[in-house]
């Protein structure tokens, strides 16, 4: 079987699952191309710097010291097969496994829902945006089949969403988190567009980017819809 591909590592960090002491792994290739990904290094398919073995004889060393591996990239779920035969053999260390994905590959996630524990799915705009975010067209149906896959198992999940002012409104937030009400879902995060860019086309005030936080109705009316809302400044 193919070996999966890292690119990029982080060996601790507290808030990439939630209520655990986490390493992150982000795996090399990406569907999409969102106009604000701060990880294009990681996008096209490819070779990954780290060796796999080594990965898990280090993960292998950190097992009593951190609780989770999560895998996040790029898109993970890219790597198929041979990603979900990793994160079997991380989980049997006796980690949590978590997982950062854009909802592309419904199928694979259906496939790897037995051990994943728990997953960060982005919902990046509304389906008319979508397009024009992310340069595909079906990438909300399937980001919505995702979710509705993820549902189905009843294992935990927070959805996600970076306010571009370039991509999305006031309303269409607030339009996003009552359609993710009304399917069940109970954990959302919003988070601020943070320009990785200076040229004219990523250009964004201050304030268009505070606009979603600095809104105390459209807060309130956001967190009345979920367990819990967290705001990522
Ligand atoms: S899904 Fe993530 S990694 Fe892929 S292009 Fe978008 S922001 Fe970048």
């Amino acid at each position: 079987m193919r070996e999966i591909q890292i690119g990029g590592l982080v060996s601790f960090t507290t808030i990439d699952y939630p209520g655990k002491l986490a390493a992150v792994l982000f795996l090399v290739g990406c569907p999409l191309r969102c106009a604000y990904c701060s990880n294009p290094h990681l996008l096209n398919v490819g070779d990954g710097q780290y060796d796999q073995d080594k990965v898990f004889d280090w993960l292998q060393s950190r097992v009593g010291k951190l609780e989770a591996v999560v895998f996040s990239g790029g898109e993970a779920l890219m790597q198929g097969p041979a990603l979900i035969e990793y994160m079997r053999r991380v989980r049997e260390l006796g980690f949590a496994i978590g997982l950062h994905t854009n909802g592309f590959y419904p199928d694979t996630l259906a496939r790897a829902a037995d051990v994943v524990d728990w997953i960060g799915l982005d919902y990046k705009a509304t389906r008319t945006q979508y397009p024009r975010l992310v340069g595909q067209n079906v990438a909300h149906d399937h980001m919505m089949r995702s979710l509705d896959v993820w549902l189905s198992t009843g294992k935990d999940l927070e959805v996600r969403i970076t306010c571009d002012p370039r991509f999305v409104s006031k309303m269409d937030l607030l339009e996003i988190a009552n359609g993710l009400h009304d399917r069940g879902v109970r954990n959302f995060a919003v988070q601020k567009y943070v320009p990785h860019f200076e040229d004219s086309e990523h250009f964004t005030t201050q304030q268009q980017r505070d606009q979603f936080f600095t809104d105390e109705n459209l807060r309130h009316a956001i967190d009345a819809l979920f367990d819990s809302v967290i705001w990522r400044e």
